[in-house]
């Protein structure tokens, strides 16, 4: 009943609005990061030495320890490039060409797996920033750059073999993410992303909206709320889906599945 409620919106969608969070890229085979455990059966070196991923995800490693800090995203980097977007961002892509419908993603991932999957980088906004751009650790300038960078990592210490620098004064380089206690992110791509979502919104006022919400949990809510409030404008339906926090007020629609078995559900109901 509640699949058939969701096929029948994504039917009649003009506008798909793409909104994902962590458990988005579970199903290609990335790593949770939920709660220490998730973290350290990801990264067993960093449970060795007891650090979290908060304790990781800190720009400060760039300035102390840079090896350190860059074996921690120059690992990430790596798996990133090499991973394929499962198939239901394909599903997804499938539905927009069937509505000849326009769409806008907005992710809190940094892994560029949308980018990867084919959706066009003007319409894709991603909050935290991405890891494949790069910026200055100090920074020197505001400037941010695409990242080619080969960063080798030894897995045994989890410690980077090459430091990317930056191009303008050759200090230590860092991904454009937005990481914990961070005042040097520098914000200006994902300002861009922003104004761009903004303008597509203002565009798309009073056409029939559909939100596709994906593992986007509790604990850093930002894709959560997104969602909620593009689903407060009249015309627009928000599916939710999530294994473990799937609540949402009705008219809205709820999936407690995985990103990639709800949207094969509800393909094959269209
Ligand atoms: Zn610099």
């Amino acid at each position: 009943m509640i699949l058939k409620q969701a096929a029948d919106a994504v039917r009649a969608a003009d506008i798909f609005i793409i909104t994902a969070g962590a458990g988005m890229g579970v199903d290609s085979g990335l790593p949770d990061f939920r709660g220490d455990h998730g973290f350290w059966n990801a990264y067993p070196m960093y449970a060795r030495l007891g650090l979290s991923f908060v304790d990781c995800a800190n720009p400060e490693h760039f300035e102390r320890d840079p090896a350190f800090g860059w074996g921690f995203y120059g690992h990430r980097t790596n798996l990133y490039r090499e991973t394929t977007p499962h198939e239901g961002f394909n599903i997804i892509k499938r539905w927009i060409k069937r509505n000849s419908a326009d769409y806008f993603v907005v992710t809190s991932n940094v892994d560029g797996q949308f980018q990867k999957a084919g959706y066009a980088d003007d319409r894709i906004l991603e909050v935290h920033g991405s890891i494949h751009h790069l910026q200055c650790s100090s920074p020197c300038c505001l400037t941010i750059w695409e990242n080619n960078e080969q960063i080798p990592i030894n897995t045994d210490t989890m410690r980077a073999r090459n430091i990317p620098r930056c191009k303008f004064c050759r200090e230590v380089s860092r991904p454009n993410i937005l990481m914990f206690g961070d005042c040097s992110w520098l914000s200006g791509r994902t300002n861009e992303q922003r104004r761009r979502f903004e303008s597509f919104c203002d565009a798309n006022r009073g056409k029939r909206i559909v939100v596709i919400e994906m593992g986007a949990g509790k604990a850093i809510p930002t894709i959560r709320f997104t969602s909620e409030s593009l689903g407060e404008k009249q015309g627009t339906t928000v599916i939710r889906i999530n294994p473990r926090e799937a609540d949402i007020d009705s008219p809205h629609i709820s999936l407690e599945l995985g990103a990639l078995q709800g949207l094969q559900k509800i393909d094959s109901l269209l």
